[in-house]
């Protein structure tokens, strides 16, 4: 029960997430500190609201990955078919990245526990498993922050609610197994990952699946989350159903989306449920559509909590 009716609202964010990539490569890599810029611009958040993310120690990520796996990303001998299917070329400061976006979750979540919401302008990695990363993921945020305070006791019954258009199979083969962690996913039927792992609840969409049908099966999906009564939300925000996005073959408006991430909110909010979101997936051309649908979720974040 928070005491507080107007959450302080503190978001984690870091430098080391815009990678340097080489020449020509597809990640639109600007897009972390353009939301920076834009929610600083824009007066969504003000600066002092931005924490940095912590990088995460090495080891505590074996939660939820492989010992010699995460030792093989941190000392460069990971192997070449791995880095080929995350998609990055493997450097230090790729290390670093992973190291914040799960340190950043980490952070994000404990404080939501306290504070109500928090988030990061970063994460959503759910296409890493347990011993291989891909689709841009490394290490799995949501997985590590959502098994960590499972141990510590801090939660018992956490829920994620992933509502990138891509389906969370990373989330999945390292959870889905957990009986007191419930994942919803929705997601294109036909996007990648082409074998999905499956989560507690699916909700593949067809090609060119509309705000109508996506808010109706939303709120189907959180009727099956009610039913599991989680003690956390961890919420995956990914904008890539967006119409323009690239990789997604979804077609939500920018409205669409902004009701999306009401609806889950309101969910949060009403219940008492600490919520911590994640950024998530987002490919637009241009990619200034992408920075602003997920300034959306940070407007509609202070207007459901009223902060
Ligand atoms: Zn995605």
């Amino acid at each position: 029960v928070f005491e507080r009716t107007r959450p302080e609202l503190r978001i984690y964010y870091s430098e080391l997430l815009t990678l340097p990539l080489p020449e020509g490569h597809r990640f639109p890599m600007a897009k972390y500190r353009m939301l920076r810029d834009s929610l600083l611009r824009e007066g969504v958040l003000s600066a002092d609201q931005i924490l940095p993310s912590p990088l995460a120690p090495p080891e505590a990520l074996h939660v939820a990955h492989a010992p010699s796996y995460v030792r093989s990303v941190v000392d460069g001998s990971v192997d070449s078919k791995i880095m080929k299917r995350i998609g990055f070329p493997w450097s230090e400061a790729l290390v670093r990245r992973s190291l914040a976006t799960v340190g950043g979750c980490l952070a994000a979540a404990r404080r939501s526990l306290t504070h109500q919401i928090s988030g990061q302008l970063a994460g959503g990695t759910h296409h890493a498993h347990f011993d291989a990363g891909e689709g841009y993921c490394v290490f799995n945020d949501i997985a590590v922050a959502c098994r960590t305070l499972l141990f510590e006791n801090a939660i018992k019954r956490p829920a994620i609610v992933d509502l990138d258009v891509h389906q969370g199979n990373g989330n999945s083969s390292i959870l889905g197994q957990d009986k007191n962690v419930f994942i919803l996913s929705l997601h294109g039927e036909k996007n990648y990952p082409f074998r999905k792992v499956p989560s507690s609840l699916d909700i593949p969409l067809p090609d060119q699946c509309d705000d109508e049908l996506f808010l109706r099966e939303l709120d189907r999906g959180l009727g099956a989350v009610e039913e599991f009564k989680p003690d956390m939300i961890f919420y995956q925000a990914g904008v890539d159903p967006l119409y323009a996005d690239r990789l997604g073959k979804l077609s939500l408006s920018f409205a669409g989306l902004i009701e999306r991430d009401r609806r889950v909110m309101r969910y949060a909010q009403e219940r008492r449920i600490p919520l911590c979101i994640s950024m998530g997936g987002g490919y637009a051309e241009p990619i200034e559509l992408t920075v602003e649908a997920h300034v959306n979720t940070y407007k509609t974040l202070r207007e459901v909590y009223r902060c």
